[in-house]
């Protein structure tokens, strides 16, 4: 496998990119840089913009690029993402994505395909411990209400309520897609199917990098 790997994960909210992002961490030795969770965690830990940058999540519209952007270029410099990175949740927008283009090389795009029926069941049965921070999905918790690994209670994310969900889709389909097809014009696009158990969607993850790196 190549050194200093930079990849990129594009979907629509729901399509498995935080999950997909956590098993590529392992499997590569590189950090998962989440901006999702770089964002809540400036909540949780009451930062002078976190009120503000949850006011966005809450709404599922995007966190301005006057806050955000800093915020990820500073990530992007810590020690730990010399020899590459997983980013997950940015770029977004085009404008995002000409700006990384013009901070640094990214390597591949995987593109996380999925159904609008799968990325609802997935949305709307995800849970979040309020103390370890797994995420999990009711299906996986046969009828327990508490964190299986520490026992703690189990969040539904502010943002994953049904109304939030289909604003984030419509706000998906209006300006993140056009990335798509940014990164696929420059022949760095790897389509992933994503409708199906996150077990088969990894292997085909690391089929697709083994052929190419
Ligand atoms: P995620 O965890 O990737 O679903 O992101 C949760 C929320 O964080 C999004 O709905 C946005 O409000 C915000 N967010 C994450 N990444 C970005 C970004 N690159 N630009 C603007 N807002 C973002």
């Amino acid at each position: 496998m190549k050194n200093n790997l930079k990849i990129v994960m594009v979907g629509a909210p729901g399509s498995g990119k935080g999950t997909q992002s956590s098993k590529m961490t392992v499997e590569y030795g590189i950090p998962h840089i989440s901006t999702g969770q770089i964002f809540r965690e400036k909540v949780a830990s009451k930062h002078p913009l976190g009120k503000l940058i949850e006011s966005y999540i809450n709404k599922g519209e995007f966190v301005p690029d006057e806050i955000g952007i800093q915020i990820v270029i500073d990530r992007l410099k810590e020690e730990d993402c010399k020899n590459g990175f997983i980013l997950d949740g940015f770029p977004r927008s085009l404008y995002q994505a000409e700006l990384l283009e013009k901070m640094l090389e990214v390597d591949y795009v995987i593109n996380l395909e999925i159904s609008e029926q799968r990325l609802m069941d997935r949305l709307c049965g995800r849970r979040v411990c309020s103390a370890c921070g797994l995420v999990t999905h009711v299906s996986a918790l046969s009828g327990a209400d508490v964190c299986p690994k520490c026992g703690s209670a189990l969040n539904v994310r502010e943002d994953d309520k049904v109304e939030t969900i289909k604003h984030r889709m419509g706000v998906y389909e209006r300006e993140t897609k056009p990335i798509v097809d940014f990164y696929r014009k420059r022949g760095k696009l790897i389509d992933v199917n994503s409708d199906q158990d996150s077990d088969k969607v990894f292997e085909e993850i690391k089929e697709a990098l083994s052929a190419v790196c």
